[in-house]
């Protein structure tokens, strides 16, 4: 029977990401090293030693909670302090700046761990797969989100602002988010963690008016209660919608009305609805939502110009979802900017099965399966979040997605199924000081962290975020131990 997991061989894991679903992983692998004390009736069991170190491409960690989550949620943020706890856990390490893929490969994390969990997310967007998709003035969102938040990869990256009508494609949360942004005043952006160069271009926009396109109806809008009706109350912006557009066909009535129904679909209708019956206040900009809407070409004189839309309607497809169907009417929004909002995709990092298709590893509660080899196991090979089930829910959502895969990880290793890895020279430490001399420890984090908290402070703000790599490296080196 293998001694892996205990005092004497602990189990070794890497995860590669550092979001939320990388952090929960790693919480709910270190809670097992808790001693489950004795109780009432329950005799005290033999505690797990496991050791998890986290990768992450950036310095700094948290995923998406740094580079995600909109600026002007501030709250929803503080889970970060969850993370902490986790950090501070015995047996949790963290190596930032290290690009798995680049820097250290996967067979490389393989022969030096017991366990990989890939936590990585989806770090591309998805395509609309049509003409003019990419001119100039066409970006994924994801980008945008990437640049307002500072986000390293994005900090040159540049938006024209100074047209005056945006569109914002798709009615997710990423859509709902970008287009606050698109119209929030300084002194709300002022008051953010927001990258600087954000604030000015933001600030300073020629954008009043921004079109938000659903290509199917308001029922069936994947915005979340809260993000609809934060989109009531802008400050600069009146909401714009048309009664006929929200208006339920005979479909979205019925589902609407049955006993199935989501209840997040059905208060979306109503405050859509109660949108629609508002008269405009006359404030400077414009948030207008279009259902029923699909784009079909952007066009435009080597950048963006205008935007052809096809008017749509609902049907049920054979698996009896409701679909949009393009009519064949066409109508043309002028506009200078087009965000792509349709969702992100998951990319492959090599040496491990890959759903190109949907864009995630496949998995099996969590085990990673090579589908090429009739579904079997990859023994040792785990999937989390986003890059497991594909981008979707809420930051909780990967709370609960953590704990299944953690709890086949655990089970596996009851099972001796874990692979024990024979001690490898060099060590993963001498390793990353060839290949990443710059990798960032957690402690080098903190540093960052109180850097960037310090320089936010006297404006009122959360922190004031650094968008270079260079920067980072630097302040971290200013908080860590110097390396013999
Ligand atoms: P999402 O919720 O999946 O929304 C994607 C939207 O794009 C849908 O409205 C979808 O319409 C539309 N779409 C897809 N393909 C399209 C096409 N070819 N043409 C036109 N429209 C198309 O994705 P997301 O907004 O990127 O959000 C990702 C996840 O992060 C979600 O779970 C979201 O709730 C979460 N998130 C949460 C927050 C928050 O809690 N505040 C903030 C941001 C993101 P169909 O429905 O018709 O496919």
């Amino acid at each position: 029977m293998s001694d892996l997991g205990t005092v004497e061989r602990p189990l070794r894991a890497a995860i590669i990401g550092s979001g939320p679903a990388g952090f929960y992983a790693a919480e709910h692998l270190l809670k097992r090293n808790d001693a489950n004390r004795a109780g009432p009736g329950r005799e005290a069991e033999e505690p797990a030693r496991i050791e998890v170190d986290v990768f992450d491409r950036l310095p700094t960690p948290f995923g998406l909670v740094r580079a995600g989550v909109a600026p002007d949620h501030p709250k929803i943020k503080s889970v970060i302090r969850v993370y902490e706890k986790t950090a501070a856990r015995d047996g949790f390490r963290f190596f930032g700046n290290v690009d798995v893929g680049r820097d250290v490969t996967v067979p490389e994390l393989a022969e030096r761990y017991d366990a990989i969990v890939y936590a990585y997310g989806t770090p591309t967007d998805r395509q609309l797969g049509i003409p003019g998709e990419n001119l100039p003035g066409s970006h994924p969102a994801t980008e945008f989100v990437a640049w307002y938040n500072a986000h390293p990869d994005f900090a040159g990256a540049a938006f024209d602002l100074d047209c005056e009508r945006a569109v914002v494609i798709g009615n997710g949360n990423v859509a709902a988010d970008v287009t606050r942004m698109l119209v929030l005043p300084r002194p709300e952006l002022a008051v953010t963690d927001t990258a600087d160069h954000a604030i000015d271009g933001l600030a300073g926009s020629g954008v009043c008016e921004v079109v938000v396109l659903g290509r199917r109806g308001p029922a069936q809008a994947a915005f979340t209660n809260p993000e609809v009706r934060e989109l009531g109350e802008l400050t600069e912006a009146d909401i714009v919608v048309d009664p006929a557009e929200v208006e339920l066909d005979e479909l979205s009535r019925s589902e609407l009305a049955s006993e199935e129904a989501d209840p997040t679909s059905k208060r979306n209708v109503e405050l859509l609805t109660g949108f629609s019956r508002r008269e405009p206040e006359g404030k400077p900009k414009r948030v207008v939502m279009r259902f029923l809407r699909s784009p079909v070409e952007i066009q435009g004189d080597g950048k963006v110009e205008r935007l052809v839309v096809a008017v749509n309607e609902l049907h049920r497809d054979e698996n009896g979802a409701i679909r949009a169907r393009d009519t064949g009417e066409r109508e043309v929004i002028e506009c200078g900017l087009v965000l792509r909002s349709i969702g992100y995709k998951g990319v492959s990092l090599g040496g491990t099965p890959f759903d190109e298709r949907r864009g995630v590893i496949p998995n099996d509660a969590g085990r990673v399966i090579d589908p090429d080899a009739g579904g079997e196991q990859v023994p040792g090979h785990y999937a989390v979040g986003w890059i497991k089930r594909g981008p979707s829910g809420v930051i909780g959502t990967n709370k609960k997605d953590a704990a299944e895969t953690v709890q086949s990880l655990l089970a596996d290793l009851e099972a001796g199924a874990v692979p024990t890895r024979e001690p490898i020279e060099p060590g993963i430490e001498e390793l990353l000081a060839q290949r990443a001399p710059e990798a960032v420890s957690y402690e080098g984090w903190t540093a960052i962290d109180r850097a960037e908290v310090a320089a936010g402070e006297p404006h009122g703000r959360p922190r004031a975020k650094f968008c270079r790599v260079a920067e980072m490296v630097e302040a971290a080196r200013a908080g860590e131990p110097v390396r013999g």
